[in-house]
Protein backbone atom coordinates (compact mmCIF):
# COMPACT_ATOMS: atom_id res chain seq x y z
CA UNK A 1 0.00 0.00 0.00
CA UNK A 2 1.20 3.00 -0.64
CA UNK A 3 2.28 5.08 2.66
CA UNK A 4 0.47 8.43 2.95
CA UNK A 5 3.13 10.42 4.30
CA UNK A 6 5.74 9.62 1.20
CA UNK A 7 5.02 12.23 -1.69
CA UNK A 8 6.99 9.79 -4.03
CA UNK A 9 4.16 6.74 -3.28
CA UNK A 10 0.93 8.30 -2.70
CA UNK A 11 -1.49 9.72 -5.29
CA UNK A 12 -3.95 12.74 -5.98
CA UNK A 13 -7.25 10.56 -4.70
CA UNK A 14 -5.23 10.94 -1.32
CA UNK A 15 -3.71 14.49 -1.83
CA UNK A 16 -6.65 16.37 -3.06
CA UNK A 17 -8.20 16.69 0.52
CA UNK A 18 -5.45 16.50 2.44
CA UNK A 19 -3.12 19.14 4.45
CA UNK A 20 0.31 18.71 5.58
CA UNK A 21 1.86 21.21 8.47
CA UNK A 22 5.68 19.72 7.68
CA UNK A 23 7.26 19.02 4.84
CA UNK A 24 10.50 16.79 5.05
CA UNK A 25 13.64 16.95 1.59
CA UNK A 26 16.10 14.31 2.60
CA UNK A 27 19.05 15.71 0.49
CA UNK A 28 22.30 13.18 0.57
CA UNK A 29 24.90 13.15 -1.80
CA UNK A 30 26.80 10.50 -4.51
CA UNK A 31 30.23 9.81 -3.70
CA UNK A 32 32.85 7.67 -3.29
CA UNK A 33 32.53 5.89 0.56
CA UNK A 34 35.37 3.88 0.84
CA UNK A 35 36.41 1.35 -1.12
CA UNK A 36 33.14 -0.82 0.07
CA UNK A 37 30.01 1.23 0.49
CA UNK A 38 27.61 2.08 -2.36
CA UNK A 39 28.46 5.64 -3.83
CA UNK A 40 24.49 6.12 -2.76
CA UNK A 41 25.33 5.74 0.47
CA UNK A 42 24.37 9.03 2.14
CA UNK A 43 21.09 8.64 -0.29
CA UNK A 44 19.87 5.64 1.09
CA UNK A 45 20.88 6.69 5.13
CA UNK A 46 18.89 9.74 4.69
CA UNK A 47 15.86 8.53 2.57
CA UNK A 48 15.70 5.38 4.97
CA UNK A 49 15.76 7.54 8.39
CA UNK A 50 13.13 10.44 6.67
CA UNK A 51 10.79 7.90 5.81
CA UNK A 52 10.81 5.50 9.24
CA UNK A 53 10.77 9.27 10.94
CA UNK A 54 7.77 10.10 9.46
CA UNK A 55 6.01 6.76 9.92
CA UNK A 56 6.62 7.72 13.79
CA UNK A 57 5.36 11.13 13.45
CA UNK A 58 1.88 10.24 11.16
CA UNK A 59 1.43 7.22 13.59
CA UNK A 60 1.19 9.88 16.49
CA UNK A 61 -1.29 11.85 14.52
CA UNK A 62 1.10 14.32 12.52
CA UNK A 63 1.08 15.34 8.99
CA UNK A 64 4.20 15.14 7.73
CA UNK A 65 4.97 14.38 4.24
CA UNK A 66 8.82 13.47 2.71
CA UNK A 67 10.02 15.28 -0.33
CA UNK A 68 11.75 13.07 -2.86
CA UNK A 69 15.44 12.75 -1.96
CA UNK A 70 17.89 14.98 -3.83
CA UNK A 71 20.81 12.70 -4.73
CA UNK A 72 23.41 15.18 -5.36
CA UNK A 73 25.71 16.97 -3.29
CA UNK A 74 28.29 19.49 -2.54
CA UNK A 75 31.54 17.88 -3.40
CA UNK A 76 33.80 20.45 -4.24
CA UNK A 77 36.80 18.91 -1.91
CA UNK A 78 36.34 15.52 -4.05
CA UNK A 79 36.42 16.89 -7.53
CA UNK A 80 39.64 14.78 -7.62
CA UNK A 81 37.46 11.30 -7.23
CA UNK A 82 36.12 9.57 -10.37
CA UNK A 83 32.05 10.47 -10.65
CA UNK A 84 32.09 11.87 -7.05
CA UNK A 85 28.66 14.60 -8.49
CA UNK A 86 28.63 17.65 -7.31
CA UNK A 87 26.00 20.32 -6.86
CA UNK A 88 27.30 24.01 -5.61
CA UNK A 89 26.00 25.51 -2.87
CA UNK A 90 24.42 28.13 -5.43
CA UNK A 91 22.46 25.72 -7.19
CA UNK A 92 21.47 24.47 -4.26
CA UNK A 93 19.87 27.72 -3.18
CA UNK A 94 18.43 27.89 -6.67
CA UNK A 95 16.38 24.18 -5.92
CA UNK A 96 15.08 25.22 -1.99
CA UNK A 97 14.41 29.12 -3.28
CA UNK A 98 11.88 26.92 -6.13
CA UNK A 99 10.38 23.90 -3.70
CA UNK A 100 9.71 26.83 -0.67
CA UNK A 101 8.13 28.28 -3.39
CA UNK A 102 5.34 25.23 -4.05
CA UNK A 103 4.93 25.19 -0.38
CA UNK A 104 4.68 28.63 0.20
CA UNK A 105 2.28 28.91 -2.43
CA UNK A 106 0.33 25.66 -1.28
CA UNK A 107 0.14 26.56 3.16
CA UNK A 108 2.60 23.92 3.97
CA UNK A 109 4.70 26.83 6.21
CA UNK A 110 6.81 23.84 7.68
CA UNK A 111 9.96 23.09 5.84
CA UNK A 112 13.05 20.49 7.10
CA UNK A 113 16.01 19.70 5.19
CA UNK A 114 17.02 16.52 6.79
CA UNK A 115 21.15 16.89 5.73
CA UNK A 116 22.70 13.00 5.52
CA UNK A 117 26.03 14.86 3.82
CA UNK A 118 28.71 16.98 5.83
CA UNK A 119 29.68 18.77 2.27
CA UNK A 120 26.33 20.02 2.42
CA UNK A 121 26.35 23.44 4.92
CA UNK A 122 22.88 25.25 4.99
CA UNK A 123 22.82 28.07 7.79
CA UNK A 124 23.94 30.68 4.95
CA UNK A 125 21.80 29.05 2.92
CA UNK A 126 18.45 29.02 5.17
CA UNK A 127 19.69 32.77 6.46
CA UNK A 128 18.80 33.85 2.84
CA UNK A 129 15.47 31.93 2.16
CA UNK A 130 14.48 32.65 5.67
CA UNK A 131 14.16 36.96 4.39
CA UNK A 132 12.65 35.97 1.04
CA UNK A 133 9.72 33.66 2.80
CA UNK A 134 8.87 35.49 6.19
CA UNK A 135 6.06 33.23 6.44
CA UNK A 136 7.89 30.09 6.24
CA UNK A 137 9.60 27.92 9.35
CA UNK A 138 12.76 26.76 7.61
CA UNK A 139 14.93 24.35 9.45
CA UNK A 140 17.77 21.56 8.95
CA UNK A 141 18.45 18.28 10.89
CA UNK A 142 22.22 16.70 10.25
CA UNK A 143 21.54 13.19 11.88
CA UNK A 144 24.79 11.67 11.63
CA UNK A 145 25.63 14.55 14.42
CA UNK A 146 23.95 11.82 16.43
CA UNK A 147 26.54 9.21 16.06
CA UNK A 148 29.31 10.04 18.69
CA UNK A 149 27.14 10.66 22.06
CA UNK A 150 25.23 7.47 20.43
CA UNK A 151 27.23 5.08 22.63
CA UNK A 152 26.62 3.32 19.91
CA UNK A 153 30.17 3.29 18.02
CA UNK A 154 33.43 2.42 19.79
CA UNK A 155 36.04 4.57 16.73
CA UNK A 156 33.87 7.74 15.57
CA UNK A 157 35.16 8.85 11.83
CA UNK A 158 33.60 11.56 9.77
CA UNK A 159 33.02 9.51 5.95
CA UNK A 160 32.20 5.72 4.99
CA UNK A 161 33.59 5.13 9.16
CA UNK A 162 32.19 2.69 11.32
CA UNK A 163 28.77 4.45 12.02
CA UNK A 164 27.93 4.31 7.81
CA UNK A 165 29.53 0.94 7.14
CA UNK A 166 27.05 -0.52 10.45
CA UNK A 167 24.40 1.78 8.83
CA UNK A 168 24.40 0.08 4.92
CA UNK A 169 25.32 -3.07 7.13
CA UNK A 170 21.54 -2.87 8.04
CA UNK A 171 19.41 -1.05 5.49
CA UNK A 172 21.15 -2.50 2.82
CA UNK A 173 23.82 -5.35 3.55
CA UNK A 174 23.85 -6.45 -0.48
CA UNK A 175 25.37 -3.64 -1.52
CA UNK A 176 28.47 -3.88 0.83
CA UNK A 177 31.64 -5.77 -0.32
CA UNK A 178 33.08 -8.06 2.28
CA UNK A 179 35.04 -7.07 4.72
CA UNK A 180 38.63 -8.24 2.97
CA UNK A 181 37.62 -5.40 0.67
CA UNK A 182 37.39 -2.95 3.15
CA UNK A 183 40.01 0.10 3.25
CA UNK A 184 41.43 1.22 6.70
CA UNK A 185 39.99 4.70 6.74
CA UNK A 186 43.31 6.40 7.66
CA UNK A 187 43.37 10.44 7.50
CA UNK A 188 46.27 12.09 6.55
CA UNK A 189 46.24 15.63 8.61
CA UNK A 190 47.02 18.85 7.76
CA UNK A 191 50.75 19.76 8.49
CA UNK A 192 49.57 22.83 10.23
CA UNK A 193 48.58 21.92 13.80
CA UNK A 194 45.92 24.73 13.98
CA UNK A 195 43.74 23.02 11.28
CA UNK A 196 43.55 20.10 13.48
CA UNK A 197 42.09 22.45 16.46
CA UNK A 198 38.76 23.33 14.35
CA UNK A 199 39.98 27.16 14.64
CA UNK A 200 40.63 27.54 11.26
CA UNK A 201 39.09 25.52 8.08
CA UNK A 202 40.51 24.62 4.70
CA UNK A 203 38.85 22.70 1.95
CA UNK A 204 40.75 19.28 1.83
CA UNK A 205 41.75 17.92 -1.75
CA UNK A 206 40.47 14.23 -0.92
CA UNK A 207 42.84 12.62 -3.04
CA UNK A 208 45.21 14.27 -0.68
CA UNK A 209 43.47 13.48 2.61
CA UNK A 210 42.90 9.87 1.87
CA UNK A 211 43.85 6.56 0.72
CA UNK A 212 40.80 4.74 0.09
CA UNK A 213 38.53 7.79 -0.04
CA UNK A 214 37.20 6.69 4.03
CA UNK A 215 38.05 8.84 6.82
CA UNK A 216 37.38 7.07 9.90
CA UNK A 217 37.87 2.94 10.48
CA UNK A 218 35.29 0.55 9.54
CA UNK A 219 36.83 -2.17 10.61
CA UNK A 220 34.39 -2.73 14.28
CA UNK A 221 31.33 -2.18 11.79
CA UNK A 222 28.16 -4.96 12.50
CA UNK A 223 24.49 -5.13 11.10
CA UNK A 224 23.72 -5.06 14.69
CA UNK A 225 24.96 -1.38 15.56
CA UNK A 226 23.83 -0.06 12.40
CA UNK A 227 20.23 -1.32 13.60
CA UNK A 228 20.37 0.17 17.06
CA UNK A 229 21.40 3.16 15.52
CA UNK A 230 19.27 3.87 12.83
CA UNK A 231 16.36 2.81 15.48
CA UNK A 232 17.70 5.57 17.93
CA UNK A 233 17.90 8.34 15.39
CA UNK A 234 14.16 7.68 13.75
CA UNK A 235 12.91 7.73 17.72
CA UNK A 236 14.90 10.97 18.26
CA UNK A 237 13.73 12.50 14.63
CA UNK A 238 10.16 11.26 14.72
CA UNK A 239 9.82 12.82 18.05
CA UNK A 240 11.14 16.19 16.56
CA UNK A 241 8.85 15.59 13.56
CA UNK A 242 5.56 15.62 16.07
CA UNK A 243 7.40 18.48 17.93
CA UNK A 244 7.35 20.66 14.65
CA UNK A 245 4.43 19.60 13.20
CA UNK A 246 2.35 21.04 16.75
CA UNK A 247 4.41 23.78 16.89
CA UNK A 248 3.02 27.19 17.08
CA UNK A 249 5.55 29.16 14.69
CA UNK A 250 5.10 32.25 16.00
CA UNK A 251 5.13 31.26 19.55
CA UNK A 252 8.55 29.54 19.43
CA UNK A 253 10.22 30.97 22.52
CA UNK A 254 9.63 31.48 26.33
ZN1 LIG B 1 28.34 9.43 3.84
Amino acid sequence: MPRPYILAETNWKHLKDESFDLAILPWGATEAHNYHLPYATDVIEGTSIAEESARIAWEQGSKVIVLPTIPFGVNTGQSDIYLDMNLNPSTQFAILKDLITVLNRQGVKKFMILNSHGGNNWKAIIRELGLLFPEMFLCVTNWFKLGSDSGVFEKPGDHADEMETSLILHLTPELVLPKEDWGEGREFKNKIKAFSEGWVWTERPWSKVTQDTGVGDPSLATKEKGETFFNLVCAKMGKLLVDLSNADINDLYQ
